[in-house]
C-alpha cells in the first residue's frame, strides 16, 4: 500500500506536534516514510518534535487544518490526528474542537482525494458516550448526549466517522477509522487535564490527586507505542469500518490513583471533587476485531507503561515545566 515507484512513501500528520501525532510520526520515519507534519500548536507543543531537527525526511507546516490545505507535494497517505483531546482541553475550545473534527476532517479527506491518498481518522471511544453496553464493541452505536459539554468532542468525532464513510462509499477514497481508547505515555502535557498527567504531577509533587466523583468510574488504559502500532496495522489493512485499538486491563479511576501513588512513593492522599457532566462511568475497549483483523494486542504492561511515563513526568517537573 505504502510503495511509490521512487523513493519512499510521503505521509501527511495533522496534529504531529500533540502527543499521539508526534509518536506517530516517529513510527512512520522508523517504517521508512517522509512525513509532513502540520499542527496550529492550540495543545501541541514543538518540544514533541524538536528532536526531528535536521531529520531530511520531516517537514513541518503550521497550519490551521479547519481551513484549507494547499500541498504540492505527492501525498500517499493521509493521517488526520489535529483535535483537542483531553475534556479540559475541548471545554476550553468547544468551537475549535467542532471545527476540526467537521471542517477539518472535510479538508484533509478532500486531500486524500486529491492526492489518491489513503486516509486514517484518529476517531475516540467517546463515539460510545456514556455506554450502555460493556465492554463496548465497534457495532454498538453508543449513548451520546449532543449537547451536553462533551458534546462538542463526542459529535464531532461521530461526524468525522460519517464523513469518513462517505468519502470511501462515494469518492472510493481508501479510508480507516480507529476508535481510540484512553492512551497514555510520554509528550503529554503536564497540564493537560487528563487523569494520567493530573495523577502523575500531583504526585510527583506531593500535592492531593483530585479524584472525580467517588473514583468509581472505570477506565482501561493503552501505553501510547501499543497504540501506534495497532495504528499502523490498521492503516495498511483493507478494512474500512471503525476498529477500536485500546488496552482492556479496565480498573477504577481510585484504583488507578492507589497504583500512582504506590509507583511514585508520594506522600499524597486523595482529594475527591465533583464529577464532570456527562463522564462516562465505564469505559472498556472489545478488541475482538483488531486481534482477528490485525493480529494485534497490547504488548506493553500497565506496570513497564506507567513506570517509564511517570520517568517522563520526573524529568519534565525537574527541567522546570509548570504543573499547575
Ligand atoms: P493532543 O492535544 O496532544 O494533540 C492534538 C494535536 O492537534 C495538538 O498538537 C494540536 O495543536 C493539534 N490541533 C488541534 N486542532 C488543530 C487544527 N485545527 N489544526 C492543526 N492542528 C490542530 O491530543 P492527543 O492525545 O495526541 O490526540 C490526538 C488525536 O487522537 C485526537 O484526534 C484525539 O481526538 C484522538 N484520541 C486520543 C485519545 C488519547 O487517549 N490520547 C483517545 C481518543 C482519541
Ligand atoms: N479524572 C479524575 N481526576 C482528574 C482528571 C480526571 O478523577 O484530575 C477522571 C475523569 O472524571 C474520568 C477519568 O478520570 O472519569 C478519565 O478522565 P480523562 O480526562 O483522562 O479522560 P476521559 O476518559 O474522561 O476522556
Amino acid at each position: 500500500m505504502f510503495t511509490r515507484s521512487s523513493g519512499s512513501p510521503i505521509s501527511v500528520v495533522t496534529g504531529s506536534a500533540g502527543f499521539l501525532g508526534s509518536h506517530l510520526t516517529d513510527r512512520l520515519l522508523a517504517e521508512g516514510h517522509r512525513v509532513i507534519g502540520i499542527d496550529n500548536f492550540i495543545t501541541g507543543n514543538v518540544a514533541n518534535f524538536s528532536h526531528l531537527a535536521g531529520n531530511g525526511n520531516f517537514r513541518f507546516i503550521k497550519h490551521d487544518v479547519s481551513n484549507f490545505i494547499y500541498l504540492p507535494d505527492d501525498v500517499d497517505f493521509v493521517f488526520h490526528f489535529a483535535s483537542p483531546a483531553s475534556p479540559i482541553d475541548y471545554l476550553e475550545f468547544p468551537i475549535q474542537t467542532l471545527k476540526v473534527g467537521s471542517l477539518g476532517t472535510h479538508n484533509t479527506l478532500g486531500l486524500a482525494k486529491d492526492k489518491g491518498a489513503g486516509y486514517l481518522i484518529a476517531s475516540t471511544s467517546e463515539c460510545y458516550g456514556d455506554p450502555l453496553e460493556h465492554p463496548q464493541k465497534e457495532s454498538y452505536w453508543g449513548n451520546v448526549n449532543p449537547v451536553g459539554p462533551r458534546g462538542c468532542y463526542d459529535e464531532a468525532k461521530r461526524f468525522a466517522e460519517a464523513m469518513t464513510m462517505a468519502y470511501h462509499r462515494f469518492h472510493k477514497v481508501n479510508t480507516h477509522i480507529v476508535r481510540i481508547f484512553n492512551t497514555y505515555g510520554p509528550r503529554m502535557r503536564l497540564r493537560d487535564g487528563r487523569v494520567v498527567p493530573a495523577f502523575i504531577c500531583q504526585a510527583l509533587t506531593d500535592k492531593p490527586l483530585t479524584v472525580f466523583g467517588d473514583g468509581s468510574q472505570t477506565r482501561s488504559f493503552c501505553y501510547c507505542t501499543d497504540l501506534i502500532d495497532g495504528i499502523f496495522r490498521l492503516s495498511q489493512s483493507d478494512y474500512h469500518e471503525p476498529v477500536n485499538i485500546g488496552n482492556p486491563r479496565e480498573m477504577t479511576i481510585k484504583e488507578f490513583g492507589e497504583h500512582i501513588i504506590q509507583f511514585t512513593g508520594t506522600k499524597s492522599s486523595f482529594d475527591f471533587k465533583p464529577i464532570p457532566v456527562d463522564d462516562p462511568k465505564v469505559r472498556r475497549p472489545d478488541i475482538t476485531l483488531a486481534k482477528k483483523l490485525l493480529g494485534w494486542e497490547p504488548r506493553v504492561s500497565f506496570e513497564e507503561g506507567i513506570a517509564k511515563t511517570i520517568e517522563f513526568f520526573r524529568g519534565r517537573i525537574a527541567a522546570g515545566d509548570p504543573v499547575a
